[in-house]
């Protein structure tokens, strides 16, 4: 269970390997990444570009999209936010057969930052909560070569060894320790819980912890400082448009909600419009 054996497992995954690269990084310094207030035009990382390229002389700017699926919970009910074994099992089926590839958030990252290069076919399958059903994700996932991005408060029924486990097939987030509407919280109080869910997801996974994904998508404008000055790398929306690479906002990146009960034809569609 060890640190060594997850980098091993994941430079044998038959993944993108860009996996390696986001689970060896050291953990943050804790530094600000971006100065705080964070202007809009900063944040974006979002600089003039002409036909693709970056007048930064970084080379090609990445114009695709990236779909960052978002999942809850996998089972049979008709909540809102469930996903049937069935379908899952079906999506990621069509996935593997139409040549996706799992990215993790480093790969994005270093896409947005440098230009570096992503598969043709790039995707982020997320899954927030740390409900029981991750390990029936990460099972279906597994069975089409695919790692999930697991956004985890501390309200998670997940026990620690469980957690362990997953994140040795994946990607491990924060997502709070009390699972807020950030919004309602000051902003010290919004900085406690996001910062102490990291840290023990850090000693417990033994992962870096460099992604953030607001609970029920909610923020204000002290949410993504303090998200920023945290040393988070990227933070996930719980909707949003489709945006090309070179266009996102580190604090911000847009994901696509899979409901419950969508058809194969629709989620097809619904992928389709973020590539
Ligand atoms: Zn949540």
């Amino acid at each position: 269970m060890s640190f060594e054996r997850s980098r091993a497992q994941a430079l044998a995954a038959p993944v993108f390997t860009g996996w390696s690269a986001a689970i060896a990084q050291t953990e943050p310094e804790g530094g600000p990444i971006l100065a705080i207030p964070v202007p809009d035009d900063v944040v974006n990382n979002n600089e003039p570009i002409e036909f693709g390229l970056s007048t930064m002389g970084q080379g090609t700017m990445e114009r695709r999209h990236v779909p960052a699926l978002m999942y809850h919970h996998i089972s049979d009910t008709n909540d809102r936010f469930a996903t049937s074994e069935a379908a899952l099992g079906e999506q990621m089926a069509w996935l593997h057969a139409n040549g996706y590839v799992t990215i993790a958030t480093g790969d994005l990252s270093a896409a947005m930052t440098s230009g570096a290069p992503l598969p043709r076919k790039p995707v982020m399958l997320t899954i927030d909560d740390g409900n029981r059903s991750d390990h029936v994700f990460a099972a279906t996932l597994a069975r089409h070569g695919f790692r999930g991005v697991y956004f985890w408060p501390d309200t998670s029924p997940l026990s620690e060894p469980e957690m362990v486990e997953l994140a040795e097939q994946g990607e491990i987030g924060a997502h709070t320790r009390t699972h807020p509407d950030l919004t309602t919280l000051a902003r010290a109080d919004q900085r406690a819980d996001i910062d102490e869910n990291a840290r023990r997801l850090r000693d417990v996974t033994g992962q870096p912890v460099v992604t953030f994904a607001y609970p029920y998508g909610r923020f204000d404008e002290a949410s993504s400082e303090v998200v920023a000055e945290l040393g988070f790398d990227l933070a996930f929306d719980a909707w949003g448009e489709p945006t090309a690479v070179g266009d996102l906002d580190r604090l911000h990146v847009p994901r696509l909600e899979i409901p419950n009960g969508l058809s194969l034809d629709d989620f097809i569609t619904r992928v389709e419009a973020w590539r």
